[in-house]
C-alpha cells in the first residue's frame, strides 16, 4: 500500500484545511458507500465524507462494494466506474434493483460516453477525475438537499389522460402501471408536472432540481429526459409526454 501525497490528486493545501475540523457524534450518521480501488483516492475521499458527516463504508471492487450497500443501505453511494472484476456501470445497475440511494459516479475520462453509461445505469450525477473533493462534498450536499418539498399551493395529483402523477407519493402511472422512476428522474419530472404550460431550460430544471448553487453539464438533463421517455413508451405511454422545445428546452406534453 503506497503512501499517497496531496501532489498526487492536486490538491491545494488550503481546501484540506478548510474542512470542520471536529466531526458530528458518531450515531444516527446519514450513511455513505464509497466504491474505489485507487487506495490513496479512497483514503482521501473517505476522510472527506467522514468529515463531512458521515458514517462511510469502503470498497475496493465492485462485487464486495454492491455487498456492501446492501448491508449498510446508505443514503448515498460514491462509485467509480473503471472497478476491478464488476465494473461501476454494472454495480449502478444492480443497486437500482434494491435501492434508490443517490449514486455519483466518478469518471476517469471525461468522454461522454462514460457519464452517458452511468447515468444511463441509473446515476445521478457524475465527476471526473481529478476533482476536487471539496466539490465532491458539495455536489453530495446538492444532492441531499433533494427533493424538493412540495409547495403547499400545488396539487398532489396530477391525472392528464392515461398519465397520473402523485406528487407526495412520487408516484407516476401510466394506464394504471406503475413506472418506476429513480428520485433524480422524478425530480426532473415533477418540475414540467407542476407547471405543464411552461417550457423549462436545462438551467431551469437543473436549478429547481439540484438548486442554484449546482455546478455541471447541464446535458445531464437530456440524458435523464431519455430515459424517462423511455419508461414512459415501455409503459405503453408515448415519449411525447415530454416535449423538446427546440432551442429552449422541455415542457410536459401530456393531453390537458
Ligand atoms: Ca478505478
Amino acid at each position: 500500500m503506497s503512501r499517497w501525497t496531496i501532489s498526487d490528486h492536486l490538491l491545494e493545501p488550503t481546501i484540506l484545511l478548510d474542512v470542520p475540523s471536529t466531526p458530528p457524534p458518531v450515531a444516527d450518521l446519514p450513511r455513505a458507500v464509497l466504491i474505489e480501488d485507487e487506495e490513496p483516492l479512497a483514503r482521501l475521499l473517505v476522510n472527506y465524507l467522514t468529515r463531512a458527516g458521515f458514517a462511510v463504508e469502503a470498497a475496493n471492487d465492485g462485487l464486495t462494494g454492491l455487498q456492501t450497500v446492501r448491508n449498510h443501505g446508505p443514503e448515498i453511494v460514491v462509485l467509480d466506474l473503471g472497478l476491478p472484476g464488476m465494473d461501476g456501470i454494472e454495480v449502478c445497475r444492480n443497486i437500482r434493483t434494491f435501492s434508490d440511494c443517490y449514486i455519483l459516479m466518478l469518471t476517469a475520462r471525461a468522454e461522454e460516453t462514460d457519464t452517458l453509461l452511468g447515468l444511463a445505469a441509473g446515476a445521478d450525477d457524475y465527476m471526473t477525475k481529478p476533482f476536487s473533493p471539496r466539490e465532491l462534498v458539495a455536489r453530495i450536499a446538492a444532492l441531499r438537499r433533494r427533493p424538493l418539498k412540495p409547495k403547499e399551493t400545488k396539487n398532489s395529483q396530477h391525472v392528464w389522460g392515461s398519465l397520473t402523477v402523485d406528487m407526495d407519493g412520487r408516484d407516476v402511472r401510466w394506464g394504471g402501471e406503475p413506472i418506476e422512476l429513480t428520485r433524480t428522474e422524478f425530480d426532473i419530472f415533477a418540475v414540467l408536472v407542476e407547471e405543464p404550460a411552461k417550457v423549462f431550460t436545462r438551467e431551469d430544471i437543473l436549478h429547481n432540481v439540484w438548486g442554484p448553487s449546482w455546478v455541471g453539464d447541464a446535458h445531464v438533463v437530456d440524458v435523464h429526459v431519455a430515459h424517462i421517455r423511455r419508461k414512459l413508451t415501455d409503459a405503453g405511454g408515448t415519449a411525447d409526454t415530454i416535449r423538446s422545445v427546440r432551442g429552449v428546452g422541455y415542457r410536459l406534453g401530456a393531453e390537458q
